[in-house]
């Protein structure tokens, strides 16, 4: 692969591409778009819009598509955090809306279970609210929610995801609690798809009041652009602290390239065949167990689900310093020096992960004999085991 690629402006400012093999990480870009989305990104740049209508009608559709009531397009799941809790606290009214983020009077308390506690979560601030902790990293009681339910409480914040482990309460008896307060369930799921399910059964199947989700993952839309879905007059409210309007949330506007974009790629993200892509995922981790395993020094092996705990295969790949004379960390390290710059995501210094979600079919192979190349220029070569 030529380093210069995708030529122009990156090869340009010196700024080096990246096979992305970690996640969809937004300190590389999250996730790659199509031609179609970008070809409707393109045509949404090209003419004016009435922004109102545009929100309105693009929020119409992503209902319609996600079987919720109402949806919203933000500059990404983060923002519609603080989008989603400054509808909750002011309910869309103009009056609330001005006092934000001081808040005076108003209920600016949002519950969130202390194992849910993520390097998002400032967005709560953000908001002007602040965050009350319930449970602990162990368990969570029900009558501890309970008691953290006051009139000061604008929201429950739930971070969506398996791989949070037990030591919240489950979603349906957060949403019963909460409910019976009369205080909606904000779900974050920015990283919740696949499964593509998660759209509409957070909200239609658990209960939850708002579901947000990240347009520049998973859904490969714009990587500044998000969404939230749900109740309509949450939604509303919502939408009535951020852009267009000029109030607090308008620093987290999503242009009209976001907004057609992102909706482009929820149409095709829905349109595709999952379990082809969930073979293909399982084909290629095969493939890489099949190349990888034996490598001197290099032990590799399916795991199952993701980092974010979503149903998607990927490979484990445990390094013997002790034949390698080398850790994880340096083979990570050559493989971000290499050419092309190659990223893995880091298990400590013992192992690393490849997921095959964010990567073309081409950049599946490279990342394959990257690590071979470089871990054979690692391993130590008594003559007999040359085999290159
Ligand atoms: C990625 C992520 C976010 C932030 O989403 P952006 O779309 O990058 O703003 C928030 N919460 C969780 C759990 C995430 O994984």
């Amino acid at each position: 692969m030529n380093d210069n690629l995708p030529g122009g402006m990156y090869a340009r400012l010196g700024v080096r591409p990246v096979v992305n093999a970690a996640a969809t990480l937004t300190a590389v870009g999250g996730s790659l778009m199509s031609p179609e989305v970008l070809e409707a990104m393109a045509q949404a740049a090209s003419t004016h819009v009435d922004m109102y209508e545009l929100h309105a009608a693009a929020g119409r559709r992503i209902a319609e598509l996600s079987r919720n009531d109402a949806a919203y397009v933000t500059s990404g799941c983060a923002a519609a955090i603080v989008l989603a809790v400054l509808g909750c606290i002011t309910q869309g009214d103009p009056r609330k809306i001005t006092l934000m983020p001081d808040g005076a009077g108003l209920p600016t308390e949002v519950v969130m279970h202390c194992s849910h506690r993520i390097p998002y979560d400032p967005a709560i601030a953000l908001a002007g609210a602040k965050v009350v902790q319930v449970g602990n990293a162990v368990q969570t009681f029900e009558w501890e929610l309970e008691a953290a339910l006051t009139e000061r409480t604008a929201a429950v914040l739930y971070v969506a995801g398996s791989h949070l482990g037990t030591a919240a309460l489950d979603l349906a008896t957060t949403v019963r609690i909460a409910h019976a307060r009369d205080v909606p369930v904000i779900v974050d799921a920015a990283a919740q798809l696949p499964p593509y399910t998660n759209l509409w059964e957070l909200t239609r199947k658990h209960g939850a009041d708002l579901a947000l989700f990240s347009g520049g993952k998973a859904l490969h839309g714009p990587q500044a652009s998000g969404f939230m879905v749900g109740r309509a007059d949450l939604v509303a409210a919502a939408a009535a602290n951020g852009s267009p309007h000029q109030r607090l949330a308008r620093a987290l506007k999503a242009g009209k390239e976001e907004i057609v974009g992102l909706l482009r790629a929820l149409e095709l993200y829905l349109d595709r065949d999952h379990d082809a892509d969930r073979a293909r995922w399982e084909g290629v981790v095969e493939q890489w167990v099949a190349d990888l395993d034996g490598v001197e020094g290099l032990q590799a092996r399916r795991v199952f689900p993701n980092e974010a705990g979503q149903p998607v295969p990927r490979v484990r790949v445990e390094v013997d310093p002790s034949r390698l004379h080398a850790t994880a960390t340096d083979l990570a390290d050559q493989l971000w020096d290499g050419t092309p710059r190659v990223m893995v995501l880091r298990d400590g210094t013992d192992a690393f992960y490849l997921t095959p979600d964010t990567l073309t079919e081409e950049q599946e192979h490279i990342v394959v004999e990257r690590i071979v190349a470089t871990a054979r220029g690692m391993a130590p070569r008594p003559a007999e085991a040359v085999d290159t």
